[in-house]
């Protein structure tokens, strides 16, 4: 059962597009988010990754970094360098890391075979988080929201930000959240 989870999370990975990796942005490996499953491989590889909270994401955007780096990073791990003991076993989020537009693209160039919109960032994510499981959150639900707000130009410029790393907009991006499901 587990590993038919692990080759549906492999089988979606697949879909991403290429990227011709340097390795050198493990200074970007701060709090991330993940399914159950992926969080469990990376157990099973002897690494803990601690549980994302906004107030971890909001310490590290203010580059209050120290404690916060991911327990996966180790000297030595890549060219002799720093880099990721789990990277066969990464999730989602640390894949998607230079595929995207904007603030998620390679700080060192490195280019993707096709560029992602924001949307289909989440997208990826929230299907990993479909197939690896997300504690009790209701992952359908949060693709219907994030479907309907990426719809509307205002409100997906609130997540496009957010997804960026500006936590300014976090309180209208909630907002935007709770209207659509009273809706
Ligand atoms: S951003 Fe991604 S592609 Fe670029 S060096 Fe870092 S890991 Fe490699
Ligand atoms: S799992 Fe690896 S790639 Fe992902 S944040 Fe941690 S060290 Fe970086």
């Amino acid at each position: 059962m587990v590993h038919d989870v692990i080759q549906e999370l492999e089988e979606l990975y697949a879909e991403l597009p290429t990227i011709n990796c340097k390795g050198l942005c493990w200074n970007s490996c701060g709090p991330i988010d993940l399914s159950d499953a992926e969080r469990q491989r990376i157990v099973d590889l002897g690494v803990d990754i601690p549980v994302f909270t906004e107030d971890r994401a909001r310490r590290w955007a203010n580059d209050e970094k120290g404690e916060l780096y991911c327990p996966a990073l180790s000297f030595g791990a890549h060219e002799g360098g720093m880099g990721c003991t789990a990277y066969e076993a990464r999730p989602m989020i640390c894949r998607l890391w230079g595929l995207s537009e904007g603030d998620m693209s390679c700080p060192h160039g490195c280019e993707p075979s096709t560029r992602l919109t924001p949307a289909e960032v989440y997208r990826f994510i929230g299907r990993s988080f479909k197939i690896g499981g997300h504690g009790d959150v209701d992952v359908d639900r949060g693709l219907d929201v994030l479907e309907a707000l990426m719809s509307d130009p205002d409100q997906a410029e609130i997540v496009t930000r957010f997804m960026g790393g500006d936590h300014s907009v976090a309180a209208e991006l909630r907002t935007a959240v709770e209207n659509h499901r009273r809706a």
